[in-house]
């Protein structure tokens, strides 16, 4: 059977996520030198012995203190792997420049609360503008129900609680629906609407450095009673763990707290396009599209 991570993650993170490899590089190549440095300069075992006049077998003192340390030192590793949350033993995408080209790829990053109609308004521009939408939180509940997966439990837990998943399993979750949709598009320019994402800065610093630097942040404004009324009205049929009184009591705090910074820190770098969204779908759609022209130019 296949690795059960390796859908959701590349090859590239599949070598770099397999148990052995979660210790980081740092510490594993401190693991092997004290140990092959040694042997590598043994030339009294095989050769002539360069000091004649030394007995070889002085040095064994020093080889069993060196490698009592170095055991010492794996223990200490491995005991503060086990001991550290889930989250926190996932290693994050380690790379300096982005997967994709902003000049080949199109990235609208789309933010609101929960509840302001970014899905709505998402699946409009898909219709009229050819974009493919993203939604973060609908990649991790499809995470969450995947057989096999490593994260189910996690994603579940974060989700009902109104948490944001740890950033290194949603930002490669993005980046591989990228992937497949460039690859199916076959050299096609790639229009993404990722819906729902960066909640939290770790999120936005991480996917602009590793995966793509957006365009700008599509932003729904709404208050928050407004949103409330949607949400518990979706609640009725929506059949999300997440849409009950007590989750979006939860998921308010953390979009106030955690998600807008995010949108102020774009918005200090002149990257927010700002739509009112307390009216009708077809209203805030309109405000939507003019908004994205006088942005995009006509035919974005
Ligand atoms: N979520 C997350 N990280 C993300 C996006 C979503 O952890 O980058 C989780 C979070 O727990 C959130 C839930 O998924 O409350 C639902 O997100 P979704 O975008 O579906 O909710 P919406 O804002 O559309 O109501
Ligand atoms: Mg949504």
């Amino acid at each position: 059977m296949a690795h059960p991570l390796s859908r959701l993650l590349s090859r590239r993170m599949c070598q770099q996520w397999t148990p052995f490899q979660k210790t980081p590089g740092s510490v594993s190549r401190a693991l092997r030198s004290p140990i092959q440095k040694p042997a590598g300069r043994r030339a009294y075992a095989t050769g002539p012995n360069p000091n004649p006049g030394q007995n070889p077998l002085k040095i064994w003192p020093f080889i069993a203190i060196t490698l009592l340390g170095t055991g010492s030192y794996i223990l200490m590793v491995r005991s503060r792997t086990d001991m550290a949350p889930p989250h926190e033993q996932i290693a994050a995408p380690k790379k300096s420049t982005p997967t994709f080209s902003p000049a080949d790829v199109t990235v609208l990053f789309v933010l609101g609360g929960p509840g302001a109609g970014k899905g709505t308004q998402c699946a409009n521009l898909v219709r009229d503008y050819h974009f493919t939408h993203l939604s973060a939180g609908d990649l991790l509940r499809a995470e969450q129900d995947r057989e096999g997966s490593e994260f189910g439990t996690l994603i579940k837990e974060y989700i009902r609680d109104g948490k944001i998943v740890p950033m290194e399993v949603t930002v490669q979750l993005l980046e591989n629906a990228m992937t497949e949709t460039l690859e199916k598009s076959q050299g096609g320019k790639g229009k993404f609407l990722i819906d729902g994402f960066p909640r939290q800065m770790d999120q936005a610093l991480k996917f602009e450095e590793s995966v793509c630097p957006a365009r700008f942040v599509l932003f729904f404004d709404c208050p928050e009673q407004e949103m409330q009324r949607r949400l518990l009205d979706r609640g009725k049929t929506s059949g999300r763990s997440d849409d009950n009184a007590e989750s979006i009591k939860k998921r308010f705090k953390t979009f106030v707290e955690t998600s807008m910074p995010v949108v102020d820190y774009f918005d200090g770098q002149g990257r927010v396009v700002k739509v009112v969204a307390t009216k009708t779908p077809e209203q805030v759609y309109q405000e939507t599209k003019e908004r994205l022209e006088a942005k995009l130019g006509k035919n974005f």
